[in-house]
């Protein structure tokens, strides 16, 4: 009765969540596209038609494909959970290991097997979207050899973090009692902090080369913006992003006085020093405001309800069955709870994603603000639209789309509060 109630409940929200992805996405589609003759006139000075057109279809292109990967998502989540995939997984592997490894090994091998099924599924569409669509408009730096190489690479760092971290909440949950789910969710959030730092230090550098900027004349800038602002950082660091991609970005890791400041190559090239001096005022304006703590506050209060959830639904007989699996009868099921938990989360957390959007959103313009104060307004404005372009991002955005989906406002509502500040385009 509560399974079916749950298979219900299950197979709405994924079709009311695709009915909503396919509205929005069409809706964004037609909206680039009914503006792609014209640059909008308020950068009719700044943008030429021509790429005013590439990144309109740049979007019609993404946009396509992403129908063509949701509809393929949905297919892989139902093949999983209603129409038996992992019940058929769980099965194969338990009868096998169970007896002879014990429960440990057999769950390890469980979660294993269903990321690299998972890993496997999605590499099409990965290859796709960097060899079809990213080449296409030419954003690919990628060679084959490379995305194979990192691709193993990936597999081989995800095994080595995972396989430890998977197997001690697996431990907590079958040796920890009744509060299993506390403790599971300290050893996670303990586990999130050891990679912040392990990340740049450890984890970026296997994948990407990592050298101290050498430009002094930046380097000048960016230490008396930073002193202005009463920061410091361990740290300036120029990374090769252009090895795999021509998309520019800078970026702040670790905490205290241990932030590093990441530069993209691609982004050094691109913008002034005087701009890139912009952009770093409004990375650091987001720090100013807390909205890195508020973001990780967020992400510690949201894992802590999860995990509550998942302690009250892994002893449910029901969960499982209600999601297509006959839970074990004598091996542990907690392998099984946190993986159909992790395929049925997004689906009913789709709906309120618009509001961590927002929530964003809102943060941007703070940070915007910032950067106007510490910072030159019109080198932020002029970067904005540097990037904008060089990113081929649409200045015509259809409206709701923005609403649910977009982290950071539209270029023109940017600029806009921008120039309310006194700040923006000359
Ligand atoms: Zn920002």
């Amino acid at each position: 009765m509560q399974a079916m109630l749950l298979t219900s409940c299950f197979a709405a929200a994924l079709l009311a969540s695709l009915a909503l992805k396919y509205w929005l996405a069409t809706r964004q589609m037609r909206h680039v596209a009914a503006h792609r003759g014209a640059v909008p006139a308020a950068f009719a000075a700044t943008i030429a038609l021509a790429a005013h057109q590439k990144a309109a279809d740049y979007t019609l292109a993404k946009g396509r494909f992403g129908l063509w990967s949701t509809a393929f998502g949905a297919a892989v989540l139902l093949g999983w959970t209603l129409l038996g995939g992992l019940d058929a997984l769980n099965a194969t592997l338990r009868d096998t290991l169970f007896d002879r490894f014990g429960g440990m090994a057999y769950q390890l091998a469980l979660l294993a097997a269903f990321a690299l099924v998972g890993g496997l599924l999605d590499a099409p569409f990965e290859a796709w979207s960097t060899f079809r669509i990213e080449q296409r408009f030419g954003f690919n730096r990628v060679t084959w050899k490379l995305y194979l190489a990192d691709a193993l690479k990936g597999v081989a760092v995800g095994a080595l973090i995972g396989l430890p971290i998977a197997a001690l909440i697996l431990w907590i949950m079958g040796a920890a009692g009744a509060l299993w789910w506390l403790w599971a969710w300290a050893a996670w959030m303990g586990f999130n902090l050891l990679i912040l730092v392990l990340y740049p230090t450890v984890i970026a550098p296997l994948f990407n080369k990592f050298e101290p900027l050498a430009d002094e004349s930046m380097k000048a800038r960016v230490q008396a913006l930073m002193a202005r602002c009463g920061f410091t950082a361990k740290g300036l660091f120029v990374m090769d992003g252009s090895r795999r991609s021509a998309h520019a970005n800078a970026y702040f890791t670790g905490f205290g006085a241990a932030k590093r400041v990441v530069f993209f190559d691609t982004l050094l090239a691109k913008l002034s020093a005087a701009e890139v001096e912009a952009v770093l005022a409004h990375e650091l304006g987001h720090f100013k405001h807390k909205h890195v703590l508020k973001r990780m506050a967020a992400m510690f209060a949201l894992s802590l309800a999860g995990f509550a959830l998942l302690g009250w639904l892994s002893g449910q007989g029901w969960f499982y069955r209600g999601l297509g699996v006959e839970p074990n009868v004598a091996a542990p099921n907690d392998a099984l709870a946190l993986l159909l938990f992790l395929l049925a989360a997004p689906v009913f957390g789709y709906f309120v994603s618009p509001l961590l959007a927002n929530l964003s959103r809102r943060h941007e313009f703070q940070a915007d603000a910032y950067a106007c104060a510490q910072a030159s307004g019109a080198d932020l404005a002029a970067a904005l639209l540097k990037l904008h372009e060089d990113n081929a991002a649409t200045l015509t955005p259809d409206p709701v789309f923005v609403k649910f989906y977009y982290s950071h406002p539209p270029a023109s509502e940017r600029l806009a509060a921008m120039q309310q500040l006194g700040a923006g385009l000359a």
